[in-house]
């Protein structure tokens, strides 16, 4: 979402006329999107709001500090860094180049970080810079109602506010006419997504509309919660011709005791549950997910439930994280009773469990023939590409440029547990 977010910026300001610096230190303005989610990227955060070049040959640079971390620090942000002019919520970054122009005037420094309402909220939509885009982000919901008890989400980004469906399949169009081949639904609880719009819209019925209506080859949804996976959302996977065999399901522990004192709502049973029923009816369904260890109180044979989950599941791929109290959360009133030696003895463990299962998958894979969505060039070097399978598996194989935004068939020769490499021998679309 912060990625999104941070190209939405970019591609505003292209339009205003700015061309991108190539180091901030020779930048008129300088644009920081920070992320809160764990106090290591809010003190990263906070940390590069002090490494940007105060002056700029003599002239003193525009600075403007945007994103999560300014909802709930803007003020002291403004304080601490005399150098920082503006700090924008979320919700104001639509006006990141009306309100440079009016900092650049020489007027007040200022800080707006309030929220708004579906009323008076233009969602942003994706504005392309005109270099062939294989993959597209739409947002269609910001905000999230739930309290896990962990979270900061809900006071950085406010309450969930839907976006209305025919706009969201307007985009997807849009965005399919200008050669995107793949898009992601972005929202911080997308499956439950319609609350509060009067047309009776659910996450279903959305992915129904954007499966009819619009060209998109592939779509994507990232993040549901377990507890709004309703049968209707299983129907789809089954159903749609474009949604990927592949779900992003946060798990975030194995123990229900845990899970209670995070407020997740739901418990292990429960989850399995839904696991099952999904796998019922696509049975090569990947599975991917978040993990929190070193949650307040988690036991050892907490940890260890999260490890059998783990292998029952039998996740493609899992990310994890140590527990960090986040400030005004419920569970920063618990106490961070898990010394951090221990955090991260459990955090490799369950890396090195994922990498197992994870290279397991990968080489299930070998010989098959793979869909790949080309994406472009690819970090094993000159002359490979990288692209993704329906399930999300990420591919490398030898191509060039004019195969990226093909659909090709690709036969798998070798795995790790991260990636797979495989021969191309065809486009398919
Ligand atoms: N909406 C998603 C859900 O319901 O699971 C979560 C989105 S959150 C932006 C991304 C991930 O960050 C979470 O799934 C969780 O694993 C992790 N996270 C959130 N708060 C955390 C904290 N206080 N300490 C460690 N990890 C945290
Ligand atoms: Fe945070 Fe996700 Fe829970 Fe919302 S549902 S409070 S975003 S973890």
């Amino acid at each position: 979402m912060n990625e999104h977010d941070s190209q939405k910026m970019e591609a505003m300001l292209v339009k205003d006329g700015y061309v991108r610096a190539a180091t901030a230190g020779e930048a008129d303005l300088v644009v920081l999107n920070t992320c809160s989610i764990r106090e290591k990227s809010y003190h990263k955060a906070v940390s590069q709001i002090g490494r940007i070049p105060k002056d700029r040959e003599g002239r003193k640079a525009i600075v403007a500090v945007t994103g999560c971390v300014v909802s709930h620090a803007g003020e002291s942000i403004l304080k601490k860094f005399p150098h920082v002019d503006m700090v924008l919520g979320p919700d104001h970054i639509a006006a990141l180049a009306e309100l440079a122009k009016k900092a650049e005037a020489g007027q007040e420094r200022f800080v707006r970080m309030d929220f708004s309402d579906l009323s008076d909220y233009e969602f942003p939509s994706q504005i392309l810079t005109g270099q062939k885009q294989v993959k597209g982000y739409v947002t269609i919901m910001k905000g999230c109602d739930n309290a896990c008890s962990f979270c900061i989400v809900p006071f950085t980004r406010g309450a969930e506010v839907s976006r209305s469906a025919s706009e969201i399949v307007d985009e997807v169009n849009r965005l399919a006419d200008e050669g995107v081949r793949e898009v992601m639904l972005l929202g911080q609880n997308v499956n439950s997504y319609g609350k509060g719009l009067r047309d009776g819209m659910s996450f279903s019925k959305l992915l129904r509309r954007i499966d009819e209506e619009t060209s998109i080859a592939r779509l994507r949804f990232t993040s549901p919660h377990p507890k709004d996976l309703s049968p209707a959302l299983v129907e789809e996977y089954v159903r749609s011709r474009k949604l990927c065999p592949h779900i992003h399901l946060p798990v975030q522990s194995g123990s229900s005791r845990v899970l209670k004192k995070m407020r997740r709502s739901y418990t292990r049973d429960v989850y399995l549950k839904k696991v099952e029923s999904l796998r019922r009816a696509v049975p090569d369904v990947a599975i991917t997910t978040d993990i929190i260890v070193g949650f307040p109180g988690e036991a050892e044979e907490d940890f260890e439930k999260t490890q059998s989950l783990v292998r029952e599941v039998g996740y493609d791929a899992s990310y994890s994280f140590a527990y960090s109290p986040r400030p005004g959360t419920e569970a920063a009133g618990f106490p961070d009773d898990i010394p951090p030696g221990v955090k991260q003895e459990r955090l490799t463990r369950l890396q090195d469990l994922q990498a197992e299962l994870s290279l397991a998958k990968n080489r299930s894979r070998i010989g098959r023939v793979e869909e790949v969505l080309a994406e472009g060039p690819s970090l094993e070097g000159l002359g490979q590409l990288t692209g993704r399978t329906p399930h999300g598996r990420i591919v490398n194989f030898d191509g060039g440029p004019e195969s990226v935004g093909a659909i090709l068939k690709i036969e798998i020769t070798c795995a790790s547990a991260y990636s797979l490499k495989g021969e191309a021998f065809g486009p398919i679309h």
